[in-house]
């Protein structure tokens, strides 16, 4: 049987180049950029103020107390957007607001509850303390100059990371295709949601719960029709997707029974079984494999374990293929606040809640088949075959959300 990261790893060789695609800044949320951007502007692009207040020389106000206040002439204003034509000679002051660029001649602006207007002189203001040269100017490209890279091939677009290309008045930029994922579902046991549930029915649910999860790391998905458990249904169920998508998830049927169809119909297609089984609970049965240049992910059919093994298996083959540097996004470690025991052979990916202070805390029941501790989890612990991890130990997380 595989371990885990052998099998990540013959998972991500398989994985073909990134493709790049050109859009519009406005709709990378999220996307993988597949270039290097480097700023061709200087921000702030101008010296400018960074109060609503006076452009002044500081000089000029070296002595200014509230008892004693400097009066500086005012030639005008200058409002954000507003360039001032002349010059701020010693002896006088420009209106200036927040972003206004610093007219010519200025070294400082003065905050305006520094200042009060001339009671008997109108066009001259008082100034009641001192300031130090640059007080309250915000330079030209302080923040970053043109010519420093802004982001890398492998990042992932934030929302602030957006915000700071945006500021550069970039309009498009490269970033990875994404896959489109198709999603599957065997067994003659399934019924769609919205059908009234028959005696030994269930309501299939795999296909939701992981459409949710491929598109949070930028799998286009496409949901299929239930697909019953004979062969040919299978067959025809995978040529369909395969035709229609670059990768194939299925749930079910992966197991060892006789009403286990998955393997076999992708090998009459003609596909190349890579492996099946990993290492792990839950999920053991797991078959990959890639048929026409497109791949079948093959999970087990319990909902936890298709969860987990589309999480471990899956996740990091649409991130590859997006171009992420990053594999294992939201990562980070927390510290149990109980114990955690796998006394079984296998390493098992424990449910778990992880609390605001990063105390880990077990949520739920840990079979395979139970949900309510799904919805209740927000992140896996891997616990190690035969092992009782303590309190306070600190473990690594595997996060989605
Ligand atoms: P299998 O892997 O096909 O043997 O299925 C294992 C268990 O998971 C059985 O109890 C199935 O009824 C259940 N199961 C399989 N597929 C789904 C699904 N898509 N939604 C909900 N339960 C499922
Ligand atoms: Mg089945």
């Amino acid at each position: 049987m595989l371990e885990l990261e052998a099998a990540i790893q013959r998972i991500l060789d398989l994985i073909p180049p990134t493709q790049p695609e050109r859009i519009a800044l406005g709709h990378a949320h999220g996307r993988i950029l597949a270039e290097q951007i480097v700023s061709p502007v200087d921000l702030p692009a101008f010296d400018n103020s960074a109060m609503d207040g006076y452009a002044v020389r500081a000089a000029d106000l070296a002595t200014a107390t509230a008892d004693a206040p400097v009066l500086l002439r005012l030639l005008g204003r200058a409002a954000a957007g507003e360039v001032f034509s002349g010059n701020v000679t010693p002896g006088s002051c420009v209106r200036v607001f927040t972003g206004s660029p610093l007219p010519n001649g200025a070294d400082a602006v003065m905050m305006q509850e520094d200042t009060r207007p001339a009671p008997a002189q109108t066009g001259a203001i008082q100034f009641i303390d001192v300031c130090k040269p640059w007080e309250n100017v915000r330079f030209q490209g302080e923040d970053f100059k043109r010519g420093t890279p802004l982001g890398h091939a492998g990042d992932q677009l934030t929302a602030g990371r957006l915000h700071l290309l945006a500021a550069t008045g970039l309009t498009h930029l490269n970033v990875g295709r994404r896959p489109v994922c198709s999603l599957l579902a065997t067994g003659s046991e399934l019924l769609e949601a919205g059908t009234p549930l028959a005696p030994g029915k269930i309501f299939e649910s795999n296909r939701l719960g992981l459409a949710a999860l491929a598109q949070r790391f930028g799998a286009e998905t496409k949901i299929f029709p239930l697909v019953k458990d004979t062969l040919p249904d299978t067959r025809a169920a995978l040529e369909t997707a395969f035709e229609q998508c670059d990768l194939v998830v299925t749930s079910g049927g992966v197991s060892v029974g006789e009403m286990d169809f998955v393997k076999t119909a992708f090998e009459q297609l003609g596909g190349e079984l890579q492996f099946w089984k990993v290492a792990i609970r839950p999920g053991r049965p797991f078959v990959f494999g890639r048929c026409r240049g497109k791949f079948l992910f093959g999970l087990p059919g319990n909902p936890v374990s298709a969860f987990v093994t589309f999480l471990l298996l899956v996740r990091p083959a649409l991130l590859r293929w997006q171009g992420a540097a990053n594999l294992n996004p939201a990562a980070g470690s927390g510290v149990l606040a109980e114990p955690l025991s796998n006394p079984a052979e296998r390493r098992h990916l424990m449910r778990v809640a992880v609390d605001a202070a990063g105390k880990v805390r077990s949520s739920g029941a840990q079979a395979s088949h139970t949900l309510m501790s799904l919805a209740a989890a927000n992140a896996l612990v891997d616990v190690p075959p035969k092992t009782t991890l303590p309190p306070g130990a600190m473990v690594p997380l595997i996060r989605w959300e």
